[in-house]
């Protein structure tokens, strides 16, 4: 876990949680235990996140989940400096990332650990997690 960086590190409350469906609660189940997980088409092996209800390559809908290593780099970024949310106006500045998986999938999360300005296209990161509420543990990126 992380502690005392720049983001979303924070206290209780200041953060968005995310809907939860019956096709992506096994990504939250999987959070909530720090545990990071992909979707994969048990049709042709693609990796996607998020999840979708039939596989982009083979439109095949029978899949399973591959735990991911954690590891990954900063694909592209963006630091918040509004917020737009009340939620999260203790936590601005933050980053939102787009993280390309070792695994190849990309995600959109939130960096933290280190100062916003610090973060750069390429920056290795890896998976780190935060519990937000009993049901939700979110998982974001910090330096690796
Ligand atoms: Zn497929």
């Amino acid at each position: 876990m992380s502690g005392g960086g720049a983001g979303m590190s924070g206290g209780e409350g200041m953060a968005i949680v995310p809907g939860m469906t019956e096709l992506t609660r096994p990504y939250w189940d999987a959070a909530a235990e720090g545990r990071l997980v992909i979707r994969e088409c048990r049709g042709c092996g693609r990796l996607q996140h998020p999840p979708v209800p039939a596989c982009p390559a083979c439109h095949g809908a029978d899949f399973g989940w591959r735990e991911a290593s954690g590891e990954g780099a900063v694909y592209s970024y963006t630091i918040i400096r509004h917020a737009t949310h009340a939620a999260l106006a203790d936590a601005i500045p933050y980053v939102v990332a787009l993280v390309e998986l070792a695994e190849g999938p990309r995600l959109v999360t939130g960096i933290t650990g280190c100062p916003p300005e610090s973060v750069t296209v390429g920056m290795p990161v890896r998976a780190a997690f935060r519990r937000v509420t009993d049901e939700v543990t979110l998982p974001y990126f910090e330096p690796a």
